[in-house]
């Protein structure tokens, strides 16, 4: 049987790669390659680019933002009629468990929505100038062509926190999903079409960093990147970027402390360790990779732990019942394996995991694995591993906790765990991270702001404010004086 075959999005129609050329995309708990995909390069971003040009010139342009906004309402219902089919192609690729990825995939409905309302909702302002004799008003206009680039934990979810922002704002946009897992955004394509968007708002084209994201960050036409991947690649695209003083949203990954102070409700706190790092194996930017927990409390909660993800079900991500799938990629997988390594020889104790399963599935799959001896200096502690990979530090009191929490280059995410009101905004206050639970871990929403401090990132994504990013102001003086004043000297 013939495997199904991938070609670019471009201008609201399929498109064959201009090389010719496919690569495999395979299926991370099986290890069988289940479709091949358009390898893009170069020419294959003009054509794109040239697209969402011509639509942000022509029909696209001339819409009215309440008409966006229809546009976009309808789009989400379409996301949530699709969810089951769109996560199911999502995890063929990813692995992620199914309990979570439809669920995640329909939530994007919501964003649709949300964005939908906000589009004919951003006012310009009237501003009370100093200077007698004009009118002056702001306009906000959209910046044009977006690059969209993103990685493969969370594909479509971190797609549409950039892409519903996006054509709110009326832009349009070129996405380049990741290399491992292109399908599921080619299918989204499909449904703009259907909700009735102009052709070439949103293009796809798929492919490789060098060869695909590489052009197009560099593109004349290309107004703004947002990025949500690695660090490494989030640099590269801020110096292409600052090349052409283009603008950039970037969400780069994280080291997140997980505080939990004495007086916790230790299981919830333990429901929390175990939802920053174990679900989706670790592999989210946002994971708790950190547990900072007060020394009093240090070995009852580590006990608790053990027993807890002790009994957790690897396996099948399609069966209701698993929960923790495979690692999504095979680098990724070598990668975890090799910072457990690093753990061990840096003398953490590993008490709980360890290990590869070569087992299950096609072999792709590493224990849920707990590090104690933790210093906060070991790379095992300031590195992002991204896989079920938890270090637990002991710290004394609160100016400790605050200490190694933020003793880190990153600032993505944090939580503090206590039953005092006090001691948590006292934490929250002093933790300088996007984003800070209190007695919860790994909650988001489209109406919430979310991005990094520090190494994690450059913008905000979500909230209504997110929808400046794509945004450029302008000011416009009407003179309402008859006579041109003194034309020597500045008015
Ligand atoms: P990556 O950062 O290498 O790739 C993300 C996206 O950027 C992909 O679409 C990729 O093709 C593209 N890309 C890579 N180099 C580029 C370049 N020079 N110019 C333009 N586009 C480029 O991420 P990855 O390979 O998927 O994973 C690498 C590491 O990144 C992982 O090990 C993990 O630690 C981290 N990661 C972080 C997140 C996050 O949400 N913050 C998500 C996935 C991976």
């Amino acid at each position: 049987m013939s495997l199904p075959r991938y070609d670019h999005f471009i201008n609201g129609a399929r498109v064959p790669p201009a090389s010719g050329d496919y690569f495999d995309t395979e299926n991370p708990y099986t290890g069988e390659v289940w479709a091949h995909i358009a390898r893009g390069n170069a020419a294959d971003v003009d054509a794109a680019v040239a697209a969402a040009k011509a639509a942000f010139e022509g029909p696209w342009g001339g819409l009215t933002a309440t008409r966006r906004g229809q546009l976009l309402r309808r789009l989400a219902d379409l996301v949530i009629e699709h969810a089951p089919r769109l996560a199911e192609i999502e995890q063929r690729d990813n692995g992620k468990l199914s309990s979570e990825v439809v669920a995640q995939v329909r939530y994007m409905g919501e964003y649709f929505h949300y964005y939908a309302g906000l589009a004919d909702k951003v006012e310009s302002k009237v501003i009370p100038t100093d200077k007698p004799g004009v009118f002056t008003f702001t306009r906000y206009e959209a910046k044009g062509v977006v690059a969209i680039i993103t990685p493969w934990n969370s594909p479509l979810t971190l797609t549409s926190w950039k892409l519903a922002p996006a054509l709110a704002a009326g832009c349009v946009a070129v996405v380049k999903p990741s290399e491992f897992t292109s399908a599921s955004m080619l299918e989204f394509a499909a449904l703009f079409e259907q909700a009735g968007f102009p052709p070439g708002v949103v293009n796809v084209v798929t492919g490789f960093g060098a060869e695909v994201g590489e052009p197009l960050v560099a593109h004349p036409d290309v107004a703004h990147i947002g990025f949500t991947g690695g660090e490494l690649a989030g640099k590269r695209i801020y110096e292409a970027a600052a090349r052409n003083l283009k603008t950039v949203t970037l969400e780069l990954g994280g080291k997140s402390p997980n505080i939990i102070f004495d007086d916790a409700d230790l299981d919830q706190a333990v429901k929390g360790v175990v939802s920053g790092i174990f679900a989706a194996s670790g592999q989210s930017c946002q994971a708790g990779s950190r547990v900072l927990v007060q020394e009093s409390i240090h070995d009852e909660l580590i006990r608790r732990l053990v027993e807890f993800v002790g009994t957790a079900k690897l396996g099948d991500p399609t069966r209701p019942d698993t929960q923790i799938g495979p690692i999504a990629t095979r680098p990724q997988f070598e990668k975890v394996l090799d910072y457990i390594r690093i753990a061990r020889e840096e003398g953490a104790r590993c008490v709980l995991g360890g290990k590869a399963r070569p087992d299950l599935g096609a072999g792709q799959f590493i224990e849920p694995t707990i590090f104690t001896g933790v210093d906060n200096r070991m790379r095992i502690a300031q590195e992002e591993v991204f896989g079920p990979v938890l270090c637990i530090i002991p710290f004394k009191d609160e100016a400790d906790a605050i200490r190694i929490g933020n003793d880190i280059l990153y600032g993505l995410a944090g939580a503090v765990w206590t039953r005092s009101l006090h001691r948590a905004l006292y934490v929250t206050e002093r933790l300088k991270a996007g984003t800070v639970w209190v007695n919860n871990y790994r909650a988001t929403s489209f109406t919430t702001p979310f991005g990094g401090y520090k190494r994690s990132g450059i913008g905000r994504e979500s909230g209504s404010d997110a929808i400046h990013e794509y945004l450029d102001t302008k000011s416009v003086w009407i003179s309402t004086d008859l006579d041109v004043p003194n034309p020597f000297i500045r008015r």
